[in-house]
């Protein structure tokens, strides 16, 4: 096991991932499949590691964005099922058929290079077909050619669509449900055409907790599976995988009129107890928390002070009493223990809580649980 080497780090608890696999697995119907989101490096949590969990746990069908990230997962374990979701540029569509990647097409030319480099490989490759019902981002558009692209598509010899699906734009239940409603009218035209997929499917998170009715034959979670949706929470019970902990560097006393930080721009009213993190804006922290942040001590809020810096920051300690300088703190967690929720944190720095969990850097050492002992330390930089 590596050590730390650091007193900053992120806390990855792979027993409530399972446990939130577990929720959905009850929540959805059995013949769905679970297919988890692993882009951004599992949302900041380690995709080589959520994987290796959940590919204990049975779950087999990992989403990724990029070829990259497809790449790195397949290198890891080629029994993965590995799908990307995005768009893979022409000239690096030899490396999809090399590895046995499923890929995201929406177009018939893509079709036709990726079916004459499966022939040179003698292999099959799955493609899903992306239709675009209303979020304008990616995918084919429904018209009146549609129908023809895809029976092109499937009159390849060398790919197998194995899916079919889109993305709700979450804007409302009516528009969901327009583009719902789109879909399926797009299958129940290509079934007359005797053209079926393995997987249809559409919903993300929020949707396959919304709408169970959308849910087809495979749901794509990413978000709350790492605990991070609070809008379900009443309806499943699902927990945060990910927190953030460090201890003090350096704890002094500064007078009532000294200032601290670039700009000096938080100046102490009273005689002051300030305790430096070795944490910053580097590690993926929002450098817009300074003035509005607050760490935990101690089941105690104390607050950031001064302007946040690349690797360090600063919080003020003058009315936490009884700690010990080599107390750890809790610079985000579930919002037990009086800490700062991702929910909140998210809402202080103005986005949401994917951002705040994908921002975080190599630099931050991850300490993974299991079975509530440290299983494992990934350190990426040594
Ligand atoms: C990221 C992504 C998802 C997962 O979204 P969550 O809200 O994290 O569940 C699903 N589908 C697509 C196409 C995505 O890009």
């Amino acid at each position: 096991m590596n050590n730390l080497f650091r007193h900053t780090y992120l806390k990855i608890n792979l027993d409530n991932l399972i446990h939130n696999i577990n929720e959905i697995k009850n929540y959805i119907s059995k013949d769905v499949t679970i297919g988890t989101v692993l882009k951004a490096d599992a949302y900041g949590h380690g995709a080589k590691e959520i994987a290796k969990a959940l590919f204990e746990n049975d779950i087999t069908y990992f989403l990724v964005s990029t070829l990259l990230e497809g790449l790195e997962l397949k290198k890891s374990n080629e029994n993965y099922n590995v799908f990307i979701m995005g768009h893979t540029p022409d000239e690096y569509l030899e490396e999809i058929v090399k590895n046995d990647l499923i890929s995201t097409i929406f177009t018939v030319d893509q079709g036709i290079i990726l079916n004459d480099l499966a022939k040179k490989y003698k292999k099959t490759i799955k493609v899903h077909i992306k239709i675009d019902t209303g979020f304008n981002r990616l995918g084919m558009k429904v018209n009146d050619n549609t129908i023809k692209n895809i029976k092109e598509i499937n009159q390849l010899p060398n790919i197998e669509m194995e899916g079919i699906f889109s993305h709700l734009a979450l804007k409302n239940k009516e528009f969901d449900t327009i583009q719902f409603n789109k879909l399926k009218k797009l299958i129940n035209s290509l079934k007359e055409e005797e053209i079926y997929f393995k997987y249809n499917h559409i919903c993300d998170s929020i949707s396959t907790v919304l709408y169970p009715d959308f849910q087809m034959d495979m749901v794509r979670v990413g978000a709350i599976i790492y605990g991070l949706e609070s809008e379900e929470k009443g309806v499943l019970d699902i927990k945060q995988v990910m927190s953030f902990h460090s201890k003090f560097s350096y704890i002094r006393e500064i007078k009532k009129g000294e200032s601290i930080s670039y700009g000096m721009r938080w100046t102490a009213k009273r005689d002051s107890i300030i305790g430096t993190l070795p944490f910053g804006y580097a590690d993926g922290y929002p450098r817009n928390m300074y003035q509005k942040g607050y760490i935990s001590i101690n089941k105690k809020q104390a607050p950031i002070v001064g302007v946040i810096c690349m690797d360090q920051c600063m919080v003020d300690l003058t009315d936490i009493e009884n700690f010990n300088k080599n107390d750890e703190v809790t610079i985000f967690s579930d919002g037990s223990n009086n800490s700062i929720s991702i929910d909140d944190l998210a809402n202080l720095a103005s986005t949401n809580k994917n951002d705040i969990v994908s921002r975080f850097t190599k630099r931050v050492p991850r300490i993974y649980i299991k079975n509530n002992e440290v299983y494992n330390i990934k350190n990426e930089l040594v």
